[in-house]
């Protein structure tokens, strides 16, 4: 099966509220807290901008998706 990509093409939609910062550090580093996730938000209210560090593998992209309440992300 041929590898899926974590993408945020409504990133504009995005109200701060971190569930996929905490998401992506339990799910990938076995973490909990927002410190060294692969996904970062930055800015302000109305103004935030989500930063993916693809660098690293997300490994389970479908569950981003599926958590993030303003629906920012895909998968490609
Ligand atoms: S889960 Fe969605 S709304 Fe919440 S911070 Fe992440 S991208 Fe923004």
């Amino acid at each position: 099966m041929p590898k899926k990509y974590l993408v945020a093409p409504r990133s504009q939609k995005c109200i701060g509220c971190l569930l996929c910062v905490l998401a992506t550090s339990r799910y990938e580093r076995k973490k909990l807290g927002t410190k060294d996730s692969p996904i970062t938000i930055k800015g302000r209210p109305s103004a935030y901008k989500i930063q993916i560090d693809y660098g690293e593998e997300i490994k389970f992209p479908e569950k981003i998706v599926q958590i993030c309440p303003q629906n920012c992300f895909d998968t490609i």
